[in-house]
């Protein structure tokens, strides 16, 4: 099955093998070694983040990593402004919320961007606010957000930035002191090409070094993994140590096809490819190529076939494809380009779409 929802991905042979590497226990050296070289690698992936930001691998989805970060680096005592134009950015207050952390939300309709004269006026009215929250890519309707834009606004009014960039890292760009990055929280299992399990989130020295927050959880409490990760490598709590191993496997692989550009460009021509297929069966974008993630696009279904069918026809070919979400339920289908697909399996969801789409 190539599965083109966004995350898990289909995993190559190797990384799939690698979750078999050996039995190895989380206490032993071997595997704080591991440990401590993957955070070393997940850093290096994006130049502008090499320097100043530091990694910790935690066990458990991009969820998790996402919720950690804010519960660590979210402040009590100042207020974080949340965009939401998504489930993501929805999610991101919940969590906010789940943890007594002061906060705003922005909320703006799913189909555009953030409104940054929104945001200047809220932050002109609101000098509580400190950091502001975004999703990088906002999976629910394959936008990437213009952080050149909102990055600027960051640094120019002193606000620190916390990223989900859970579908992001690893095939989109990334900057740091440019953006007024304080943390970022990503996945082994969309952009990496690793299995479901590890997640980690980056943060500069200085927040890992500031003043702590009230974590509000045993488990989500970062600061505990920097320890010992930083000084030895070693993990509070048991991790998935399969998950890692794929991911080390997965970098290796990112590293031989050329990192991050190449990843990219590698989407984009799948993107390519399937698009040209759709737009001859009249198939169009929800969003506009400029707005669009090189990830995930979203699609509006054509007027012939329910979700349901294209979904179930496209399965049968061996294609797990994606719904929309909320009020998009009924209009739209999203396909992911992350994790290992083969040309010819591109070759072949191009005939089952047409056999689907223009048979419907
Ligand atoms: C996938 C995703 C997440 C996390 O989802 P999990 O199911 O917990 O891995 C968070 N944010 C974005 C933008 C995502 O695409």
């Amino acid at each position: 099955m190539i599965l083109l929802n966004p995350g898990p991905v289909s995993l190559s042979p190797r990384v799939r093998a690698a979750l078999g590497r050996a039995n190895w226990c989380h206490r032993e050296p071997e595997f704080a070694e591991l440990t401590r070289g993957l955070n070393r690698r997940l850093s290096g992936i994006h130049a502008a983040l090499a320097e100043d930001y530091e990694s910790v691998l935690l066990s458990g989805s991009g969820t998790a990593a996402v919720e950690a970060m804010l519960a660590s680096f979210a402040p009590d005592s100042e207020t974080t402004l949340v965009l939401a134009n998504g489930v993501y950015g929805e999610r991101m207050a919940a969590m906010l919320a789940a943890h007594g952390k002061p906060h705003e939300v922005l909320e703006g309709p799913w189909i555009a961007g953030p409104d940054l004269a929104a945001v200047e006026a809220l932050l002109d009215r609101s000098p509580a606010i400190t950091h502001l929250a975004a999703v990088h890519h906002e999976t629910t309707t394959g936008r990437l957000t213009d952080l050149g834009q909102l990055g600027k606004l960051c640094r120019r009014r002193g606000i620190q930035l916390l990223l989900d960039a859970v579908s992001s890292f690893g095939a989109e760009a990334i900057e740091g002191a440019t953006w007024s990055l304080k943390a970022l929280a990503a996945t082994a299992n969309k952009c990496l090409h690793g299995a479901p399990g590890a997640s980690f989130v980056l943060a500069s020295h200085e927040a890992w070094c500031g003043p702590a927050q009230r974590a509000g959880s045993v488990y989500l409490d970062l600061r505990r993994y920097h320890e010992t990760q930083r000084s030895s490598g070693y993990s509070p709590f048991t991790q998935a140590i399969p998950a890692f191993f794929a991911l080390d496997e997965a970098l290796a692989e990112l590293t031989a096809a050329g990192g991050w550009i190449s990843r990219q460009a590698q989407y984009r021509e799948r993107v390519a490819v399937v698009e040209s297929v759709l737009t001859s069966l009249g198939v169009t974008r929800l969003l506009p190529v400029e707005e669009g993630s090189c990830v995930l696009q979203s699609y509006r279904l054509p007027a012939s076939i329910t979700y349901e069918t294209l979904h179930d026809r496209l399965k049968a070919a061996g294609f797990v494809i994606y719904a929309g979400q909320g009020g998009l339920a009924q209009e739209v289908f999203r396909l992911s380009f992350m994790g290992e697909i083969a040309a010819a399996d591109l070759q072949r969801l191009c005939t089952a779409l047409r056999e689907v789409i223009a048979g419907a």
